[in-house]
């Protein structure tokens, strides 16, 4: 175990596969719900030997795939949902999949196939900036991803208000966009257990990716930062005794993390607007500023979270657009 144990309770285990090579994810947590049949929260990527681990904490909790009723995924990144139709070929029966429409398109096969990639993510990475040599390369590295999952081509719909009970447990969803368009936590009321997905996380400050693929979405003029902040509003006058989250440790005071969470945004606001104030400049200026040599594959959430704090900034009215480009130019206003 290189995380603390989460806090045992009657009827929800956590099964915790530790990861290597997905930043500063650390672990990908998965919980089971009930005395069996059982509900999981997450299924963790299509890594290796994910399956066989998960199995293992299955039966170690006293079931086995066969028990698996029902999987509920906190939102679509591979992370999350990689290895749910592995779980369900080992199941040998169906097992519904339950996952906010905002994000269901994430895990169908064409999006997949297409490695993560699409006419929106050029012209969003040519808005921002990044060189085009840097843009092949990111395109290569996305299609690495498919690797990690599986595609899930018939999960229902999860929607906000939505109740899942089983035995001991209640579960009430809540849409809490911002990470991505359709992440989602889930309230356990009698613990006051909420599980977050990556909504919340105590070691890192989650991105609030910026949603390229806008013609996908319901809303096109979706702004993942705002409602990011939104959502936070949304789980903080929970009575909550624990978080547990999709990767690393529990919380066990979600208030003061929330409350961490916000003074980092504003800081990171501040940084942008200095950054601005000689003069209007393209993004990916700016995340070569804030974020000296990163690595390749992470040059994409930062310009994601370049880009988020900036359009709250517009908003604020504390920046404006001033060149369409490509590159989009922007500049602090004065
Ligand atoms: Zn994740």
């Amino acid at each position: 175990m290189i995380i603390k144990e989460f806090p045992p309770f009657e009827g929800i285990h956590a099964i915790v596969l530790p990861l290597t090579g997905f930043g500063d994810l650390i672990t990908s947590n998965m919980f089971v719900l009930g005395s069996g049949p059982v509900t999981l929260i997450d299924t963790g990527p299509k890594y290796p030997g994910a399956l066989d681990f998960f199995r293992d904490g299955l039966n170690k909790a006293g079931f086995d795939f066969s028990d698996v009723e029902r999987i509920i995924i906190t939102h679509g990144h591979i992370d999350h949902f990689g290895l749910a139709s592995e779980i369900i070929r080992s199941a040998g029966h169906p097992i519904p999949c339950h996952l906010h429409k905002n994000d269901a398109w994430r895990t169908l096969s064409g999006y997949i196939r297409k490695g993560y990639w699409s006419e929106e993510s050029s012209v969003f990475t040519r808005m921002a900036g990044m060189p085009e040599k840097a843009i092949v390369r990111m395109e290569r590295r996305s299609a690495f991803f498919k690797n990690f999952c599986d595609p899930l081509d018939e999960a229902l719909p999860l929607e906000d208000g939505d109740t899942f009970t089983g035995d001991g447990f209640s579960l009430k969803t809540i849409h809490t966009p911002g990470h991505s368009p359709g992440s989602c936590c889930l309230y356990e009321e009698k613990e006051k257990i909420l599980f977050t997905g990556d909504h919340i996380i105590k070691h890192i400050t989650p991105n609030p990716i910026t949603e390229v693929h806008k013609s996908f979405l319901g809303d096109p003029s979706y702004k993942s930062l705002l409602a990011y902040e939104k959502s936070l509003g949304k789980v903080e006058d929970l009575d909550v005794r624990f978080a547990f989250s999709g990767h690393g440790e529990y919380i066990d005071n979600l208030k003061a993390l929330i409350s961490r969470y916000r003074s980092h945004h504003e800081k990171r606001k501040l940084q942008i607007v200095e950054s601005l104030t000689d003069g209007a400049r393209p993004v990916y200026d700016l995340v070569e500023d804030l974020f000296p040599d990163l690595p390749d594959n992470e040059i994409f959430l930062a310009i994601s979270e370049v880009f988020s704090h900036l359009e709250v900034l517009i908003e604020e009215g504390r920046v404006v657009l001033d060149h369409n480009g490509p590159p989009a130019l922007f500049r602090a206003v004065v």
